[in-house]
């Protein structure tokens, strides 16, 4: 991609609104812009990383064995009245007439919605267990929206849907997708504490969030130290592996602010262990049992004949919100700093004097090389100078910096700079290729 023809509309200055650095570097960065309180386009750059964490976590879904469709973003109102939630809800929700004076509403989550495909479909425990997930745009009319895509009112979220036949195959299920979510993070370069969670208005007796510990997080948290470090489980678990992960790290306190209970951390934490912390929550996962198939008669017959409501868990990651954790999690003074995992592009490559036949053709082959094999390249041919270059290239984060000009090139040499430590090597132009491949 050359940025001469590419949208790349970066800032200066953070508007003044922007309180967070992820917000602030999003904007500067131009990876988004603002269309309503809490409502965001996404510009090329922020919508190259989107689409990067989104892939990484179908990946993970998918190696966990669910299965992906895609539901809508408008949903009728009296599905949600079958299970009592449509009053409930509240003035988070995004109510809208169509001109038949039809009520709808825009999907702030889809249980009733997935408990509707299943019932239409399912009858029997064989096609049981089953998780069905989808990738899907949610708006909450959230009463303060800030920190940019961390509370938007319009989100882009992960939501899976376990279904099982009873209590205990529900609970695998849950530890199933509890595994996948530290596999998830953790690809995705964050360190993620599974903690204890109040099951709020969805219900049920079984519940997780998933927190990046980070000073600007909103939620107030409490853990033992040793969560923070421990590796991602890996893929493929049995179930008596997957009992293992669960247990290895429910064992340790990790709570929110709103289960939190001193005594019991002080109890069950060595003091230097015990770390209180500010927290942004990525992934909220339940165990509901019934509650929605009772009302909805989602009914299955079991291997006894019998017909009994199907057992369900619900697994949410905020997909957006992630690239507000991430950067919050990773940037310095130049900008933000990718992991590869999900870096918008692999390298980008500067050309010190675009004009210059010699320079403009060894960052051509460059490109061309590195597109060869399969990595994603940001060729600046601008006539912009060089320290503006390099803080557009620092801004933006991506991983590996490929710098080529005159002098250089007359010495045989390119400079190849990795964002992340800054260091700079100075090698001929098939070593950088050699090391970027
Ligand atoms: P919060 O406590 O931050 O309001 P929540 O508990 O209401 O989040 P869930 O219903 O658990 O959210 O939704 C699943 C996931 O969706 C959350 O863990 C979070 O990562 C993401 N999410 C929720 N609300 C928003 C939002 N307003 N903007 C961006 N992501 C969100
Ligand atoms: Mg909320
Ligand atoms: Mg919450
Ligand atoms: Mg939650």
């Amino acid at each position: 991609m050359r940025l001469s023809r590419y949208f790349l509309p970066t800032l200066k200055e953070a508007p003044s609104d922007a309180q967070i650095v992820s917000h602030q570097l999003m904007l500067r960065a131009g990876m988004i812009k603002q269309e309503a309180a809490g409502i965001y386009a996404w510009l090329p750059l922020g919508l190259r990383v989107l689409r990067k964490i989104e892939h990484i976590v179908r990946e993970e879904q998918v190696k966990a064995g669910a299965v992906e469709l895609l539901m809508p973003t408008l949903q009728l109102a009296d599905l949600w009245r079958e299970s009592g939630r449509y009053d409930a809800y509240g003035p988070e929700m995004l109510r809208i007439t169509d001109r038949h004076e039809r009520e709808l509403l825009y999907g702030p989550t889809n249980e009733e919605m997935i408990t509707d495909v299943f019932r239409a479909y399912v009858k029997s425990y064989k096609a049981m267990p089953l998780n069905l997930f989808h990738i899907q745009w949610k708006f909450r009319d959230e009463r303060r929206p800030r920190f940019g895509v961390m509370r938007g009112r319009e989100f882009l979220m992960k939501d899976a849907y376990s279904f099982d036949v009873d209590e205990a195959s529900a609970r695998i299920a849950y530890k199933r997708m509890f595994a996948a979510y530290l596999n998830t993070f953790s690809r995705l370069g964050l360190k993620a504490v599974p903690m204890r969670a109040d099951t709020g208005p969805i219900g049920g007796d079984l519940s997780h969030e998933f927190i990046v510990l980070a000073e600007t997080g909103e939620s107030e948290v409490f853990c033992d130290r040793k969560l923070v470090e421990m590796a991602a489980p890996g893929h493929d678990l049995s179930i008596e592996q997957l009992e293992g992960v669960f247990n290895e790290r429910t064992a340790l306190y990790a709570a929110t602010e709103e289960m939190h209970d001193a005594a019991q951390f002080e109890a069950q934490t060595a003091e230097g262990d015990r770390l209180s912390a500010r927290g942004i929550e990525v992934g909220h996962i339940f165990y509901f049992g019934t509650k929605y198939s009772v009302p909805m008669k989602a009914n299955v017959q079991g291997p006894d004949g019998k017909e009994a409501p199907v057992h369900m868990g619900s697994y949410g990651v905020g997909v957006s919100r992630l690239m507000g954790a991430i950067i919050e999690a990773s940037h310095d003074a130049g900008g933000i700093i990718w992991p590869d995992s999900v870096a918008p592009f692999d390298v980008v490559v500067i050309n010190l004097r675009a004009g210059d036949e010699a320079v403009s053709a060894a960052c051509e082959e460059a490109v061309a090389r590195l597109e060869a094999q399969g990595k994603d390249v940001l060729y600046d041919d601008t006539d912009e100078r060089p320290g503006g270059k390099f803080a557009t290239a620092d801004l933006i984060g991506v991983p590996w910096q490929l710098t080529i000009g005159p002098k250089g090139l007359a010495d045989g040499v390119v400079e190849l700079k990795r964002r992340a430590t800054g260091e700079k090597l100075s090698l001929s132009l098939d070593a950088a290729l050699e090391l970027l491949t």
